[in-house]
């Protein structure tokens, strides 16, 4: 099957010696793929940094028509690249869509930065002098990806990143190298197309040690690593250790307010897509509900309905809204959380069981029905990011006390209230309201578009991508100035000679 898949895009798998890729959908084995050893990174870093000394003089509209012809590929190979991330991910198929589609706005999004990456004119002291600050591009740029947006976020750097000058080396999660693979092969063709260097993007496969290699490399000028926060926490010393560059997207445990004067059938909608959605395996996912007390009952008894509609299974199948957890860690990790919710006096209301079914017929699968339970407090299981599809319930009275339950996160990604007070949706927009990189009014936290500069605080990391002007990350700032005078005048009025 999956051979069959990438035969599409002219790539002969599996090859001798490589290690075994599975599905989330059976369990089951797609194949083999090797992982790359210390002297292959050490290589890719090499090519990298002698595609950059050429591609940094291109300029950037000649860069960015590279990645113009990687998005008319991605247009082609849409279906394609789909089937393989419901294949890798076990993303439904319409979500699995969406992902292809985000790379293809990030290419589109990229191609008309390639013609600006504009700069200052600052006001200088010293008379005919004349101060600017441009953009160069910075070097090498490493990037580790999730595994549950296996190709969308290398998008979001490959596309930014070449046109800012910098050639990218990817290290995909071990567990999706098939849909990385997919891609390099489409990147490429455009690269061979406009005779653009091959070494621009390259994959290396592997786990962590992999990962570490290009983390520790001197000759990697950006990581941008996107991730569990125990991940970051363990590349972003490393890479300030040797004056490194980091852009860090990490975990999430966003929540949701839902107010007095909110619209309840809006609300369910939101609430359920972000919180059941891709099997809650989504850094954006909702997993704090946080209920006036007016509301509490109603809110609970809608989701409770809704979340018994919700279809679990093969994610191929039409119809199927949730498909498996990545892997047996993550259905562990999940059921721990669900005895560890009745052990701090809370309640399942619905939800939380290994679907039998599915389960009978494929023991190494993982799907669950989406669970909601309500808690009456937030502590330390409450304020963990589960990766899995378990929303907790809490109740508030007052704004402040809402407030105070929402931002007590130690994460800081996404965010958003359910509000038809306008008062009350700007005072969540304010300093005082969310501490979130991303905060949305009558929203689910979920689903953000490019454009906007996607990212968060805290143990989110501080990084941003994809939008906005993200694209200074991959890029080296440099204030120029030129006297055009006859004179020398110092700065600060310093008088020397
Ligand atoms: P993970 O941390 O297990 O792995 C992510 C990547 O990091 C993989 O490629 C892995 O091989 C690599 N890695 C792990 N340890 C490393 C190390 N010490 N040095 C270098 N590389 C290392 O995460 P996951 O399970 O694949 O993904 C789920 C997590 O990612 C969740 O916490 C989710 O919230 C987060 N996530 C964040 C964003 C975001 O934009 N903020 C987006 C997607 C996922």
């Amino acid at each position: 099957m999956a051979g069959a898949v990438l035969g599409r895009f002219g790539l002969a798998w599996p090859q001798e010696g490589e290690k075994e890729a599975r599905t989330p959908i059976t369990g089951g084995a797609l194949g083999f793929t090797r992982g790359a050893t210390g002297a292959e990174v050490d290589r890719a870093v090499e090519r990298a940094n002698a595609a950059f000394r050429s591609w940094r003089l291109t300029p950037p509209p000649r860069r960015g028509e590279l990645v113009r012809r990687l998005g008319a590929l991605l247009r082609q190979h849409q279906d394609d690249l789909a089937e393989l991330v419901t294949l890798e991910a076990g993303k439904v198929s319409g979500e699995a869509q969406g992902e292809v589609q985000e790379m293809i706005d990030m290419c589109d999004l990229a191609v008309g930065l390639s013609r600006q990456l504009y700069g200052l004119t600052l006001a200088s002291e010293r008379p005919d002098h004349r101060m600017t600050e441009v953009w160069q591009p910075l070097g090498v740029c490493a990037v580790i990806t999730s595994f549950n947006f296996p190709v969308a976020v290398w998008a979001w750097n490959a596309a930014v990143a070449l046109v800012c000058g910098d050639p990218v080396i990817w290290k995909p999660s071990e567990k999706t190298v098939l849909t990385a693979l997919a891609c390099q092969s489409l990147v490429a063709q455009a690269a061979a197309g406009m005779g653009a260097p091959p070494a621009l993007s390259q994959v290396v496969v592997g786990g962590p040690e992999v990962g570490e290699a290009l983390v520790d490399h001197p000759g990697v000028a950006l990581v941008s690593a996107t991730g569990s926060t125990a991940m970051g926490r363990a590349v972003g010393p490393r890479v300030a250790a040797r004056f490194g560059r980091c852009l860090l997207e990490l975990g999430g445990n966003n929540a949701a307010i839902v107010a007095p004067s909110a619209d309840i059938d809006l609300a369910v909608r939101g609430i359920v897509f972000a919180a059941a959605g891709t099997a809650g395996q989504r850094c954006t996912t909702l997993r704090r509900l946080i209920v006036h007390q007016s509301r509490y009952d109603e809110v609970v008894s809608r989701l409770a309905g809704a979340y018994q509609t919700l279809r679990v299974g093969n994610p191929r199948n039409a119809g199927v809204l949730v498909g498996p957890l990545i892997d047996g860690r993550a259905y562990e990790g999940f059921a721990r959380a669900l005895v560890e919710v009745e052990a701090d006096g809370g309640e399942v209301i619905t939800g939380g069981r290994r679907d039998p079914a599915l389960g009978a017929a494929a023991p190494e699968a993982f799907y669950v029905q989406p669970a909601l339970a309500s808690m009456p407090a937030q502590g330390d299981l409450v304020l963990r990011e589960t990766f899995a599809p378990l929303l907790y319930v809490l109740r508030y009275g007052e704004w402040d006390e809402a407030m105070a339950l929402h931002n007590a996160a130690r994460h800081g990604l996404s965010s958003s209230i359910f509000t038809n007070d306008l008062r009350e949706a700007e005072r969540f927009l304010s300093p005082g309201g969310s501490d979130c990189g991303i905060a949305n009014v009558n929203i689910g936290p979920s689903g953000a578009e490019i454009g906007g500069a996607f990212g968060g605080e805290k143990e989110t990391g501080g990084g941003r991508e994809a939008g906005s002007d993200a694209w200074k990350a991959y890029m080296r700032r440099q204030t120029c100035t030129v006297n055009f005078g006859r004179d020398l005048p110092l700065a600060q009025g310093v008088e020397f000679l």
